[in-house]
């Protein structure tokens, strides 16, 4: 009897392993589990048994009832699996799917945009390196070492005298060096600062913008600022211009925006202003004409800064600073 269970288990498997499809497997679920099926039957003559030997068949035939019941459940659903592949197959009249191409990051987008307004303008486009000494980033710029106004500044130093070049001002320096005026050029790239928040990331973008020749006034920063606001918000666009101090300026402007969000009512983006923090300018310091070699006698000329984010984010009215830098593709897919 003990052998027969052995015997039951073995065939059954076999079975169930050579059945082709799921009428095959009912039939042999029948045979075996099904109320005349064979380990019913052997269930039921237990009582015939020598008294020693119940427990034991009666244990081991439910172990195989519930092997059985599992068996026969897989083998099902690996049927029913494969009769799916059988029916969906490859339908060749299914149009292609479309692959997402990708577009321009926005902050991409925005640095194009702004460069073709300086270029439409007559000014070049310089670019400078991000690890810079600390001579074109601070020094020649007239912020001497120890000086103050190097905290405005978080700076990231590589070594003593190499640092993450902190704005794209050194392009200055480095431009006037190589040339002599008439200067008009526009510096788009990367700055580091050790600072990060809703409203700050350790790597952003700026735009410089320089112009030097004999006669240039703050008339013409003030000129040239308001055309590429014009042209990079809208007409209806009005600008205010504070005093503010940079060093490599005198005098230095921070110059406003009428707030795009608003039109000038106050909400919560101008902190209820309705004016818009959005470059800061000035007329070049002397200091930093003598540096280069410039005769300060004869030049003039005015500098400029903005964020690029800034400007990307007041555009589409964005209003976390590091979305940009997240990689999320359900961000992205909307410029
Ligand atoms: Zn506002």
């Amino acid at each position: 009897m003990q052998n027969s269970i052995v015997d039951i288990e073995k065939e059954a498997f076999q079975s169930i392993e050579q059945a082709q499809d799921s009428d095959q497997l009912e039939q042999l679920s029948i045979e075996y589990l099904g109320r005349k099926g064979v380990l019913t039957k052997f269930l039921r003559n237990i009582s015939s048994l020598p008294e020693n030997e119940r427990p034991g068949a009666g244990k081991n035939a439910n172990i195989l009832k519930g092997k059985l019941e599992r068996a026969f459940k897989s083998a099902f659903s690996k049927i029913e699996a494969a009769t799916d592949i059988d029916f969906t197959g490859i339908d060749v009249t299914l149009p292609g799917r479309p692959a997402h191409i990708g577009s321009l990051h926005p902050v991409t987008q925005v640095t194009k945009e702004v460069c073709d307004i300086f270029l439409r303008l007559g000014f070049d486009i310089a670019e400078g390196p991000e690890v810079e000494t600390d001579y074109y980033n601070f020094e020649a710029l007239n912020i001497p070492k120890y000086h103050p106004a190097r905290d405005m500044q978080d700076t990231f130093y590589v070594s003593e005298n190499i640092v993450l070049r902190t704005h794209t001002s050194p392009s200055q320096p480095r431009v006037m060096e190589k040339t002599k005026p008439p200067v008009r050029i526009i510096a788009p790239g990367k700055v580091f600062r050790c600072d990060s928040d809703i409203t700050h990331t350790p790597m952003f973008h700026q735009v410089e913008g320089l112009m030097v020749d004999e006669n240039i006034s703050f008339g013409d920063l003030k000129g040239i600022l308001t055309t590429f606001v014009h042209q990079f918000f809208d007409k209806e666009t009005s600008l205010r211009f504070r005093p503010s101090f940079f060093p490599f300026t005198e005098p230095s402007a921070e110059v406003d925006i009428r707030c795009v969000m608003c039109k000038g009512e106050g909400c919560r983006i101008c902190s209820k202003t309705g004016w818009l923090e959005v470059l800061g300018s000035g007329m070049v310091h002397p200091a930093v004409f003598e540096n280069v070699g410039y005769d300060t006698d004869k030049y003039t000329g005015f500098a400029f800064g903005v964020g690029i984010e800034r400007l990307a984010m007041l555009k589409y009215g964005i209003d976390d600073i590091r979305k940009f830098f997240e990689n999320d593709i359900r961000f992205l897919r909307q410029f």
